[in-house]
């Protein structure tokens, strides 16, 4: 790939898509009226016709076929949080007398899998074990390692949701749905369809693979579960925007080609502040396209980095005390006409339509912090969240002082004082112009208002992004609801409009802040404010099986209570294995090399005491030395003790019980132990360590 670096910006345009069964090619490969009429089924959500998904199967088929595909699976996106793919040959047999290749609009339209090996919450018992795939149409079929990928969701036979996907796609209905109610009521007639936009900006790391295959924490786990700091960490702030090195650089390239052709734009890549730590911003998508190529994303990050003897590391906190990794999750709604609803306008009439948006958003957010929060909930995360470098635990909404300002004035009704002095009716007077609030650039809010959209950086970097944006949806497309049923009942709509945005500041200005949310100070604030403060994973996720936010999503049609709750126990579920897998593999690391290490270490000190004492030579520095590692080693071993006992124990418990054990007993049990390790690391000798180091992951990419 290196040799086209010069060639790239010329191929750009050709490479676009080349892999993708995109509009273009459907439009030149499928008859006229075909094309026109799925177009209209994409827009209007129409069923599509068993003839019509023949055709268009056949067209698939024979561009798959060109560009050497021959088989092709459905591809989809279990609660596993990555994608699962089962793949099927277009090769049958004709008779006797050998073979065809064929797909129907059947095999396109709906697949059948076996759902057991999925994990589901509880939904489906083993013996009725097939789920079936459906396919998404609003996303593009793809080519990908020579095999023809049809995006689809999953689901069991009973329809309940068994992915990622599907809860997504029906909150874009919701939003849909309650957003053109609204625009009706601003006299819009020409919008047909409103669709949420979302940029995931993808944080990640990039270590030496054969480093990387030495620490069974970061095979495992993905992140290190012991080190001590580097020397140099990332106070000279020298990595961010900085240099970035050949290695990456032939890395990030090959990705941006393989991603442009799959239809990814990659906007910008840079390297972000830790040492090793990279960032990748697409250009912004329809949500559910976005939500697609941004796993897309995290598995061609991955793949490639292999190629290039690499490893990427997408864990929200790879190595301690030095910034993890997260996902900015940019977030509006766009008409089909192409208008940004969360960009304030030029007349009175579209100001007002955007600040009643900007309520929206605001009074959803303010209702539904906890549902919120508990989307980005995993252990992973926990790591990060509040770590004086991401968000805290606390969700808040960044607006930016001119902003919050021009509300104040609008719910006192005093004049804004602005650019010039104005008293602001909605409807009838224009917003002042202003400008950006230049605190944007301090990245502590949550949910930071950012020009046109808003910026949900709370989600962690190895997340899909499905489950925050079906929560976004939902919660706004309710508040929009709500809105739009007192505004519908209106005589006088400028008034009443006014009254509704006064009213809407005034409730829910508590979840405002746009100061520094890593300060000690905002915790204590937010307290006061009575705003929910859920700190760690088991916590936060109960808010998946509280009533009002059960009602919202099923008011929605986004998930039924049954679907929440088995959602619910899976996550609770999915903390539990990951913090057992880390505690398994610190004590195998322990056992294997870090307790071994130490006493060879202490039996060369021993040998070298006695050696020192034959001599008659001072040996009390080596007997201090030997004394030390003696209760560290014996530390290590209590802690250890423990550890195992604590890891039969917890299985006496059951549900959140068993979450909140791990958290408060194998968790901390595992930070006691990481207290003695990463200080015994800064003094056993490098040739008797057999774990690379923070220093050697750190600084191994060249
Ligand atoms: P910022 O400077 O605020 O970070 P950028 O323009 O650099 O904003 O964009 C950051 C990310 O936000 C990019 O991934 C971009 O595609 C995305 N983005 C920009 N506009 C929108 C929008 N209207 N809806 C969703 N995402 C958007
Ligand atoms: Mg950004």
């Amino acid at each position: 790939m290196s040799e086209n670096k010069d060639s790239m910006p010329k191929n750009i345009t050709e490479l676009y898509g080349t892999n993708v069964f995109n509009g273009k090619v459907m439009k030149e490969m499928l008859p006229q009226e075909i094309f026109a009429s799925f177009k209209k089924t994409l827009l209007m959500g129409s069923p599509l016709s068993l003839d019509m998904a023949n055709i268009i199967a056949e067209a698939m088929k024979n561009w798959a076929i060109e560009n050497g595909a021959y088989h092709f699976t459905h591809w989809f996106q279990p609660m596993t949080g990555i994608t699962a793919e089962k793949h099927t040959s277009f090769i049958v047999p004709d008779g006797d007398h050998g073979v065809l290749l064929s797909f129907s609009g059947k095999e396109l339209v709906k697949g059948e899998s076996d759902a057991s090996s999925f994990p589901n919450g509880g939904l489906r018992t083993t013996f009725e074990a097939r789920g079936y795939t459906a396919w998404d149409a609003t996303s593009y079929a793809f080519i990908k390692d020579n095999v023809l990928c049809i995006p689809t969701m999953f689901c069991s036979y009973a329809g309940e949701a068994l992915d990622k996907k599907t809860p997504l796609i029906r909150s874009l209905e919701a939003i849909d749905k309650q957003a053109q109610r609204i625009l009706k009521l601003f006299g819009h007639k020409d919008v047909q369809k409103i669709i949420p936009t979302v940029g995931a900006e993808q944080e990640y790391f990039l270590v030496d693979k054969e480093l990387f295959l030495l620490r069974p924490d970061l095979l495992h786990c993905g992140r290190t579960l012991f080190g001590a700091k580097a020397l140099k960490g990332q106070d000279m702030e020298d990595h961010y925007y900085g240099a970035i090195k050949a290695k990456v650089l032939d890395f990030m390239q090959e990705l941006e080609e393989e991603l442009l052709k799959l239809g990814v734009l990659s906007k910008m890549q840079h390297n972000e502040v830790a040492p090793a730590q990279h960032e990748l911003a697409p250009l912004f998508e329809t949500a559910n396209i976005a939500t697609d190529h941004n796993q897309l994303t995290m598995e061609l990050m991955q793949d490639i980095a292999d190629k290039h003897g690499l490893a990427c590391l997408l864990h929200e906190k790879p190595f301690a005390g030095i910034n993890g990794s997260g996902k900015h999750n940019n977030w509006s709604l766009i008409t089909d006409t192409g208008h940004n609803l969360l960009d304030p306008g030029d007349t009175p009439q579209d100001n007002a339509q955007f600040l009643l948006f900007l309520m929206a958003v605001i009074k959803a957010v303010d209702s539904y912090q906890d549902l919120l929060r508990a989307s980005v909930a995993t252990a992973a995360n926990d790591h990060r969240l509040g770590g004086n470098e991401a968000p805290p635990a606390i969700i808040s909404i960044f607006l930016g002082n001119e902003l919050t300002a021009i509300l104040e004035a609008i719910e006192n009704d005093t004049p804004y004082c602005g650019d010039k002095k104005q008293k602001l009716e909605i409807g009838v007077s224009t917003l002042p112009h202003f400008p950006r609030d230049v605190t944007d650039r301090n990245r502590t809010s949550p949910f930071a208002f950012t020009n046109n959209k808003f910026e949900y950086r709370m989600v962690g970097s190895a997340l899909s992004i499905a489950h925050p944006n079906w929560i976004i949806n939902t919660i706004v497309a309710e508040s929009l609801e709500s809105f739009t049923e007192v505004l519908e009942k209106s005589t006088n709509f400028t008034e009443d409009l006014q009254k509704l945005i006064k009213d809407t500041i005034k409730t829910h200005k508590k979840i405002i802040f746009n100061g520094n949310n890593y300060s000690k100070e905002w915790e204590e604030e937010a307290q006061k404010r009575g705003l929910s403060i859920n700190k760690n994973a088991p916590d936060a996720l109960q808010a998946l099986i509280k009533e009002d936010n059960i009602a919202v999503l099923e008011k929605h049609h986004v998930l039924s209570r049954l679907e929440s709750e088995s959602r619910y126990g899976l996550l609770l579920k999915t903390y539990c294995k990951t913090v057992r897998l880390e505690a398994l593999t610190l004590l195998e690391m322990i056992k294997k090399n870090i307790l071994p290490d130490t006493l060879r270490y202490q039996k060369s000190l021993a040998e070298s005491i006695s050696l020192k004492k034959s001599l008659s030579l001072d040996f009390s520095l080596e007997e201090t030395l030997l004394l030390k590692f003696t209760h560290y080693s014996k530390d290590m071993y209590q802690l250890l003790l423990l550890l195992e006992e604590q890891l039969i124990t917890v299985n006496t418990h059951k549900n959140k019980e068993r979450a909140f054990y791990y958290r408060d007993s194998v968790l901390s049990t595992m930070e006691e132990l990481r207290a003695i390790l990463d200080p015994l690391e800064t003094w056993i000798p490098r040739d008797q360590w057999s774990l690379p180091t923070y220093e050697d992951l750190l600084y191994s990419v060249v």
